[in-house]
């Protein structure tokens, strides 16, 4: 089964996107623009994106000396996905939007992942964009994030260094006001910044006219001493190239500075890069706000929202670029599943065992050679490796998109859904964003073993998807982080109030699936998941010792996850009994859930053991040790 008609199953059926429609915001919308939207992308994705997947991890990017040189086929994908109107497709009418539900927007997005997924940037384009509708002022709204909105502009996020990652209280970008007249530019406060940014996606291309930074840097105190921490950070927007209050380039360069291409693993259709702020490589006239003939060398940066708010201004779009990176190793997962099920259905090899015939009593396994070989689809154990990927990938697409559907409710919802959407989003985000990023993997090495050798050779796409999704449980938050996040904040918040509204969500689907024969079972074994999740995370936290409690957030993460995969598998089979008898899908979305309950629900008894014991056995070993 392709994307689409399970995108549209678990869209129309199971989440009943369309009845978005009674909300005032998306009242225009019907089936068929959402269809629409989706049958456009798909087009573009097949067209534009997926048959240079190959191209652009061969063709890396390169740097000139004075350009970064990408493949033709990136600069013509990326045209094509701005001309079609998807940067701006949730966006108000005004902004020249077209308000479409953010549950449609994922989903549509979906095919460019699938197609290939490191030939655009408009996610990070967009969550810039967005972040500056939030917390900009009118000019930066005008100036900044429309022209990205409109394709003429792209974004990028610079919040790592090279020596503070996933600790980004101890970056070191500084940035101080430039000249008395400070507060009187039109885009913003005006500030000069100095210091390196790390692994910044992105960060340096011709694919649009400039490309807007939006950088986190420390502002020094009037003693000139920085504040630790993450409270001493503050927003600002970097333009690559100078901009007048009417959004014209000036024809400056500011001064940042391309140092480096960095050279990756996978992913390699967008650029990665090194950026230099205000080392002076590229000086401003006067009436640019000075520059190393005036008030010293710095790149030009206008605050975004106040000063020392910057992480806070960040955060703000932090659930939805997690939900992208999440369906990102969604549909990478899936790419591979749909390769390595085409592989199985084609490659013959090897026989089935025939009846065990008795020697002495002890079975024997025969095969006889005589007979054709099979395909190796009809091999038990490739299809216990196939299952799996269905499982894991068709699961977290649904995940993802239940979450994204939280986000619409969040922001159209009446109040008390509202809250409750924005409650369970802070839980189930870190699960939305590394469980896909940790199981699609795995989906992923999965669909290079049923490949054989051939799955270790560039001359099957199978391995470039492992590549590719191997970044996931790196940025966004490591896994680790992510892990830490979850089982240190998210579950105690509010009273440990979003779990219970998850247990709540949870314990409803169970309760519809206990009267029924085909799923009760089930329902019984995520019941006790659930409440083995719930005692261990009492159990973690029963000394209050966050060094006890955290040492295994991982495994904690680890068993949370599988509990939510098992309850969305739940939910939707309940709508898959809905589909005829004869129906594939009912048959595979029944076969994939029972997969899930039988194969790796159990995993969660074994995981959370090390989390309720507080085991010390990693924490405590001596350095030497190892
Ligand atoms: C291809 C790519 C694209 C990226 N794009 C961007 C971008 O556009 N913008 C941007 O700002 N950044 C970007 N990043 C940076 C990314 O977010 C960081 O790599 C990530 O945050 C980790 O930081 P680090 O590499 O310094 O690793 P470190 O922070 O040094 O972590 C190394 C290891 O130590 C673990 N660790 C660290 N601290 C803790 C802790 N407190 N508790 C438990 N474990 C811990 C981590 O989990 C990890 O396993 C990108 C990275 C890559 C590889």
């Amino acid at each position: 089964m392709s994307l689409r008609p399970t995108l549209d199953f678990l869209l129309y059926d199971w989440l009943e996107a369309e009845k978005l429609n009674g909300r005032e915001r998306f009242a225009d919308h019907s089936r068929e623009t959402f269809d629409a939207v989706l049958d456009t992308c798909e087009r573009i994705a097949r067209e534009k994106y997926a048959p240079f997947n190959r191209t652009v991890d061969i063709e890396e990017p390169r740097f000139d000396g004075e350009k970064v040189i990408l493949p033709q086929a990136t600069h013509d994908a990326n045209r094509a996905y701005a001309e079609s109107g998807m940067l701006s497709a949730a966006q108000d009418y005004e902004e020249g939007g077209m308000q479409l539900p953010y549950t449609i927007e994922a989903a549509a997005n979906g095919f460019f992942g699938l197609a290939s997924v490191s030939m655009g940037s408009s996610l990070l384009t967009k969550g810039n964009a967005n972040l500056l509708l939030v917390h900009g002022t009118q000019a930066q709204k005008a100036v900044f994030a429309r022209n990205e909105f409109a394709g003429r502009f792209s974004g990028t996020m610079c919040l790592s260094e090279p020596q503070a990652g996933s600790s980004l209280s101890d970056i070191s970008t500084r940035a101080v006001p430039d000249g008395d007249d400070f507060e009187s530019d039109p885009l913003g406060p005006r500030y000069r910044l100095k210091g390196n940014k790390m692994w910044i996606s992105a960060g340096d291309h011709e694919l649009t006219e400039n490309i807007v930074h939006l950088v986190l840097a420390k502002i020094p105190g009037p003693d000139g001493k920085i504040i630790p921490g993450t409270r001493g950070i503050s927003l600002f927007i970097v333009p690559k190239k100078m901009v007048d209050a009417k959004g014209q380039l000036t024809g400056e360069r500011n001064d940042v500075a391309l140092a480096g291409l960095n050279h990756k693993l996978g992913w390699r259709g967008t650029t990665n890069t090194l950026l230099n702020f205000g080392e002076g490589k590229f000086s401003l006239r006067a009436d640019q706000g000075g520059g190393l003939d005036g008030r010293g060398a710095g790149a030009i940066g206008y605050l975004v929202g106040q000063p020392h708010q910057g992480l806070r201004c960040m955060f703000h779009m932090m659930n939805e670029a997690r939900i992208g990176v999440g369906t990102a190793a969604v549909m990478l997962g899936l790419a591979g599943y749909y390769a390595s099920l085409a592989y199985a259905k084609d490659r013959p090899q090897g026989r089935l065992p025939v009846e065990s015939k008795s020697r002495d009593g002890v079975p024997a396994v025969a095969k006889d050679a005589a007979q054709p070989q099979v395909r190796i689809i009809e091999h038990a154990d490739v299809r216990r490796m196939l299952l799996a990927q269905k499982s894991y990938c068709e699961g977290a697409l649904a995940l993802e998109l239940y979450c994204a559907r939280l986000v619409d409710e969040q922001h159209t919802g009446a109040p008390q859904a509202a809250d409750e959407a924005r409650l369970l989003l802070e839980v189930l985000t870190p699960i939305a964003k590394s469980w896909p990023s940790e199981f699609c993997l795995e989906a992923n090495s999965m669909a290079i073993q049923i490949h054989g050798g051939y799955g270790y050779t560039r001359d099957f796409p199978v391995e470039q998807y492992w590549r590719d999704n191997r970044l996931n449980m790196i940025h966004e938050g490591t896994h680790g982080i992510q892990a830490t996040d979850l089982l240190g904040r998210k579950v105690l918040m509010e009273n440990g109030r979003g779990l219970q509204l998850l247990a709540g969500r949870v314990n409803a689907t169970i309760e519809r699936a206990l009267v029924l024969p085909e799923l009760a079972v089930h329902a019984n074994a995520l019941a006790g998941a659930l409440a083995q999740v719930r005692a261990a995370t009492r159990a973690a936290w029963a000394t209050g010792s966050a060094g006890e409690a955290l040492a295994n957030a991982v495994p904690y993460m680890q068993a949370f996850g599988h509990t939510v995969l098992a309850w969305i598998w739940l939910d939707v089979s309940l709508t898959a009994l809905q589909l005829p008898a004869t129906s594939a899908r009912r048959a595979g979305c029944l076969g994939a859930a029972t997969y899930f309950f039988h194969y790796e629900l159990p995993k969660v008894a074994a995981w959370l053991q090390v989390v309720s014991s507080r085991d010390p056995t990693c924490a405590a070993l001596p350095e030497e040790a190892f």
